[in-house]
């Protein structure tokens, strides 16, 4: 796995077709060459554009797959979205924490953001669900702060203490062009609430250069309704947590985010409802639907019984559920005596026995945990 910091993204961008691109203004780039509307394929006399497009080489539409925000890039409602979005950065409501913050008056949130991108790494991650990785990997770019901001993090380097470097909206988009011409399935956005403004209006700019791949929401699943409906039709596989069940847990363990089990269960409905199930195509690969992640947690903290009964009861039994098994105490966790230990073997076999017996069909069982 490569990591990269912004001067080894700035080398990166050393091959002709990108050195092109980080010189010269995106919106003379687009001009240049013709994005926003015409498929790259077919403009003349830029063949590293040609090069750049499709997934890991292959034509974009070899699966037959197109990205909803390609549309919606032609329609012109890619950027009005991500103008909308931007402008709750006002008085910011992005995230449930619904701080208030005046973002676009240079002010950090709750979540340390400002209106400033800050990214920590992008790379092609090969230890995300196998559906993601395939041969070319995920293709992940780690946003940097976070409003949940768990004792427990195992990013709080990232997410608690600002990691990361300032990039823009035309930096991000080359970013996701960079993973598509190195082969990676799909461009895998961790921890993207807060920036979700800024990864929208990326998105126009890359899918006017041709960017193919679907968008991976990785979210801690604490999302507001009224959010997650702009980005329907953007987004193609949500990729959320679901943490907790009971709201104590969640208020001792996450920032007093005490909303944080029913707001996550009232998204989860809406993200199955713009994606649905997820399923992979005939190569094995996801792209788009729902994918459930649940971290269980030592002494029932992330109350996985009833997590999993929820997510039985609630949605289709075919739902695609990652019960994870790597929960290392990690940050503050040793301050808490409930969370300072890895789960046992037991723990972890109740949780998928739990599963089956409700029915859950699609499980992504992990090997059992030490002891
Ligand atoms: S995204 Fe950040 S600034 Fe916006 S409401 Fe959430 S914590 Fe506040």
């Amino acid at each position: 796995m490569t990591k990269k910091t912004r001067r080894e993204f700035i080398r990166s961008c050393s091959s002709a077709a990108l050195s092109m691109l980080v010189l010269r203004p995106l919106h003379a780039l687009a001009a240049a060459f013709g994005a926003g509307g015409r498929s790259p394929g077919t403009i003349s006399g830029h063949a590293n554009i040609q090069v750049i497009s499709g997934e890991g080489g292959r034509p974009p539409t070899a699966s037959g797959f197109e990205p909803g925000y390609i549309g919606l890039h032609r329609s012109g409602e890619l950027k009005a979205r991500g103008e909308e979005l931007r402008e709750i950065m006002r008085s910011c409501r992005l995230c449930p924490r619904e701080c208030g913050t005046d973002r676009l008056d240079g002010a950090e949130g709750f979540c340390r953001a400002s209106s400033k991108l800050e990214i920590s790494s992008y790379h092609p991650h090969f230890g995300e669900e196998r559906p993601l990785v395939g041969k070319g990997g995920s293709g992940t770019i780690f946003m940097t702060n976070c409003g949940l901001r768990c004792v427990f993090c195992i990013n709080w380097e990232i997410s608690h203490e600002g990691r990361g470097d300032r990039y823009s909206t035309s930096d991000l988009a080359l970013m996701m062009m960079h993973l598509q011409k190195i082969g990676c399935h799909n461009i895998n956005l961790v921890t993207p609430t807060h920036y979700s403004p800024h990864i929208v209006l990326a998105l126009d700019t890359a899918a006017g250069l041709g960017l193919r791949l679907p968008v991976v929401y990785n979210t801690c699943g604490w999302e507001r309704v009224e959010i997650l409906k702009k980005l329907d039709g953007i987004v193609d596989i949500y990729l959320p947590d679901f943490k907790y069940f009971d709201s104590e847990m969640s208020a001792k363990y996450s920032a007093s985010a005490a909303t944080y089990p029913k707001m996550t269960m009232d998204a989860l409905l809406e993200m199955h409802r713009q994606v649905g199930v997820a399923r992979p195509s005939e190569d094995g690969l996801m792209r788009r639907g729902l994918m459930i992640r649940h971290l269980v947690m030592p002494n029932g903290v992330s109350g996985t019984g009833k997590v999993l009964g929820w997510i039985a009861e609630n949605l289709p039994k075919d739902t695609y559920v990652n019960i994870m098994s790597q929960y290392t105490p990690t940050y503050k966790a040793a301050e808490y005596p409930a969370i300072s230990r890895r789960i046992t073997r037991e723990e972890y076999a109740d949780a998928v026995a739990r599963a089956r017996k409700l029915g859950l069909s699609n499980l992504d069982i992990q090997g059992s945990p030490p002891g």
